[in-house]
């Protein structure tokens, strides 16, 4: 994570002493362009300009961050929240199958804030834009009374006869997975800790060696636009899609809904990464609960048809995990020997009380 280490030493210039438009210059300066095909202006004008590639279709998500809601400041670096804030939304775009080209960025912000606080977020979202080839084309900027808000829309292409809907599924197709699970639960396990002891002994320096890999999961999530091109070039388009931002439980809930399926999912194949099993382990979890509930993974899960089995059979990046059923028989999770245990959705609920 070379490109996230803490430079240290830099000042504090109020946002009050820039103005909006200054604020909105520093923000903006030197954006590159890297889809000129498509993004005709960005930044500059009072709107962008923009032009879907010949014969595709548009497709448009947005997410909303609030500080102590979505995101901890006592845990989550800005560069790493910037990052976090564009992956999520990249990540809505390469669940439907599709290429994300833009985004838009609005921040609501208080004087709580530096400009070199925001230069760090916009670090952040630059760098995940860079990585996926994605152009920032506009936004807007205003004050707030408390705290942090940022709102990213994403704008994507596709084929329209490659496009992934939840609604999809049919009985017998494939349940597959990319990548592994529950890491981001672990990752948010431990910084939860630290949080709590860095409050009781400031002194304390946090110790979280061995556990690079879910820290990262947690902070700084990756948009599989990867699986989107394999599936491509495997030839293979799934029959329904959704990607995990709330724990396997509850996404495999909405496909099945949606699709009017039920759906069978096998305990032993959930990929659960060995470090993310020895973090779980402090904590007392089992791998399974934090796959299934845990969230934020952002993996995609997906059906295929069983005549694709051969084409995904033997690729490391996906996994198949279970298999489709018809709606009455419902969701369950099946382990090695023992009875079914039903898949109820508890994971990340945005309504809860806290
Ligand atoms: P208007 O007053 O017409 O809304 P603004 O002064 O808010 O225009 O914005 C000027 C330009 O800067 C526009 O192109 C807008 O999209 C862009 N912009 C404003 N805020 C942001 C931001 N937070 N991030 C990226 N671009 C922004
Ligand atoms: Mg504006």
């Amino acid at each position: 994570m070379e490109e996230f280490e803490d430079k240290g030493g830099v000042g504090r210039t109020e946002l009050e002493n820039l103005g909006e438009f200054g604020l909105i210059d520093r923000l903006t300066q030197d954006l590159p362009i890297h889809n000129p095909q498509s993004t005709l202006k960005a930044v500059g004008d009072d709107a962008a300009v923009l032009k879907v590639p010949e014969g595709h279709v548009q497709l448009v998500s947005k997410d909303l961050l609030i500080e102590g809601i979505h995101f901890d400041m006592t845990y989550c670096p800005l560069k790493h929240l910037g990052y976090k804030a564009i992956a999520v939304n990249l990540s809505d775009i390469a669940a439907m199958n599709a290429k994300p080209l833009q985004v838009l960025v609005g921040i609501a912000v208080s004087n709580r804030y530096s400009l070199e606080a925001l230069e760090e977020l916009y670090a952040g979202m630059r760098l995940c834009c860079d990585r996926y080839g994605v152009d920032l084309v506009g936004g807007d900027t205003t004050s707030s009374v408390s705290g942090l808000c940022i709102s990213v829309t994403v704008l994507g292409s596709a084929l329209p006869e490659r496009v992934c809907y939840r609604s999809g599924a049919k009985e017998n197709d494939l349940l597959c997975v990319s990548g592994d699970l529950g890491g981001a639960y672990a990752g948010l396990l431990l910084l939860e800790r630290e949080k709590r002891e860095f409050l009781a002994n400031p002194n304390v320096q946090p110790d979280f060696k061995d556990f690079s890999y879910v820290l990262e999961r947690q902070l700084k999530p990756e948009p599989r636009t990867d699986i989107v091109d394999l599936l491509a070039r495997l030839d293979v388009k799934p029959t329904s899609m959704i990607d995990i931002s709330d724990g396997l439980a509850s996404e495999i809930l909405h496909l099945s809904k949606e699709s009017s399926c039920g759906c069978m999912l096998y305990q032993s194949k959930i990929p659960v990464d060995a470090e993310t099993c020895k973090a779980l382990e402090i904590f007392n979890i089992l791998p399974e609960v934090a796959a299934l509930s845990g969230g934020e993974d952002y993996e995609l899960l997906f059906t295929i048809s069983q005549k694709d089995y051969e084409k995904i059979k033997d690729v490391p990046e996906i996994r198949i995990i279970g298999h489709m059923v018809e709606a009455a028989q419902g969701n369950y999770m099946v382990p090695e020997n023992g009875t079914m245990i039903p898949l109820t959705a508890q994971g990340w609920q945005a309504f809860n009380k806290r």
